[in-house]
């Protein structure tokens, strides 16, 4: 694909004043950089023509392509199609089949149209519609000359719900199309893995994060990573082959042991499946997550036959008395000790009777902590019928509470997966 530079552009007041959190931006901009697409500039304007003429003029004398979000519905303070065709000197025409969806959409809904909706079907001459199936407003692709250069602009519609299947549906296979006419789809393929952060995993797999076909994205989130890859083909059977031999090439990186799943979205849905599929059980005993991983695992539906619960041990006194943990050891080791996080596994598995049990105790912070074990130290337990075993972790402590207690819950999860799996993915 030739290198394309695009921008993107934000439309609304509510923007400006912090009442919204851009989304849109952050959203279009990693799925255009998935296809090799370079974001160098995004804005927000508000509801105000002069001020949004401004910006599309600064973002087309730059760009080949401009994406914009919002003011393509109904009221008078949606401008964006007027002030882009505008700009671009284009005419507007009703639109009579894009006025009969909207007619039709207000009656799937079952609702009387207003008949401000009107305006929607207003529409620049030569326009490509973008279908919109969740909402009202279509968007639009325009190729116009703006100071005699080839420009593309394609508007969205603000709501989240409505802009970001557009973009995946339609934006992204029609910026394919044209700017590389023999590849036409993408296919992507995400890799999930946990015990390792962002910088390392990246820091190992770097050389591979320059491919333009396919791209190699990497996402963060609380105690996981997701690397998305990519692939531009003439086929689908050839982008899974791009992406295939991708993934062999990852895992050459010995990242392997980390890997959780391809393509299944969740640690707690992926150790369901595969606790299902070994017929196995397991049980939790859990301290500074409080429940995290018992409320992840039954977020999955199914998770009765694999999880018949846990024990929220948070105090002393609940280690102790409901776990039956050895008040000696507490005193001895602290409960944030692995001596402690040993027992309290093996205790839950003996008290539910599972075939694995699995432990977390730690200090997630703010206070807390002491020097040997300071805050973001975290003890993961794991007990099966063959062997338990603890691991430390020590998650910075400059991450906070919410933070420390999701990547423990995922950490855990991923421990009992590497116990357990027997080189699917190659987990171990
Ligand atoms: P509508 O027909 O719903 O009015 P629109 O294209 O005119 O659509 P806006 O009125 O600008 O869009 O925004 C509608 C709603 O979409 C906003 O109230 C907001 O909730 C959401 N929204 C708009 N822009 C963004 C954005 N950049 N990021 C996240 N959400 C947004
Ligand atoms: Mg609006």
């Amino acid at each position: 694909m030739r290198k394309i530079s695009a921008e993107i552009l934000c439309v609304g007041t509510e923007l400006l004043l912090g009442d919204i959190i851009n989304t849109n931006a952050s959203y279009i901009s990693a799925r255009l950089s998935e296809i090799g697409v370079s974001v160098y500039h995004q804005a927000v304007v508000g509801d105000n023509e002069d001020r949004l003429k401004g910006a599309i003029k600064d973002a087309l004398s730059r760009s080949d392509v401009l994406i914009t979000s919002g003011g393509l519905g109904p009221t008078y303070d949606d401008i964006t199609k007027e002030t882009v065709s505008a700009l671009l000197g284009i005419e507007m025409y009703y639109d009579k089949n894009i006025a009969e969806r909207i007619h039709e959409y207000f009656k799937r809904i079952g609702r009387a149209m207003p008949p401000s909706n009107e305006k929607q079907a207003m529409t620049p001459v030569g326009a490509h519609i973008i279908p919109n199936p969740r909402g009202t407003a279509p968007g639009l692709m325009i190729d116009g000359k703006y100071q005699g250069k080839e420009v593309t602009v394609i508007m969205l519609p603000g709501p989240p719900c409505e802009l970001e299947p557009m973009t995946d549906e339609s934006v992204l296979p029609l910026l394919a199309r044209k700017f590389n006419a023999e590849k036409g789809i993408f296919f992507s393929r995400n890799l999930h893995f946990t015990g390792i952060g962002e910088s390392s995993l990246e820091e190992i797999i770097r050389p591979l994060m320059d491919s333009l076909n396919p791209t190699v994205a990497p996402y963060a989130g609380e105690g996981e990573v997701r690397i998305r890859i990519t692939a531009s083909a003439k086929s689908e059977d050839e982008g899974r082959r791009l992406c295939d031999e991708m993934i062999d090439k990852m895992l050459s990186y010995k990242v392997g042991k980390y890997l959780y799943s391809i393509d299944i979205p969740t640690i707690e849905e992926t150790l369901v499946r595969l606790l299902s599929e070994r017929r196995m059980t397991l049980s939790t005993a859990e301290s500074c997550t409080g429940g995290l991983i018992s409320k992840r695992l039954t977020d999955v539906p199914g998770a009765s036959s694999v999880f018949p619960g846990g024990i929220c041990s948070y105090a002393e006194k609940v280690k102790i008395n409901a776990l039956g943990v050895e008040g000696k050891t507490i005193e001895e080791h602290t409960a944030v000790s692995e001596e402690c996080a040993k027992e309290m596994a093996e205790r839950v598995r003996a008290l539910m009777d599972t075939d694995i049990g699995v432990s977390v105790t730690g200090y997630a912070g703010p206070g807390g902590g002491d020097e040997a074990n300071p805050v973001g130290t975290v003890y993961i337990g794991v007990s099966t019928s063959e062997r338990t075993f603890v691991k430390r972790y020590s998650f910075s402590s400059l991450r906070d509470r919410v933070f420390i207690r999701r990547a423990a819950s995922s950490y855990a999860m991923g421990l009992v997966l590497s116990e357990i799996g027997n080189g699917e993915f190659d987990i171990r």
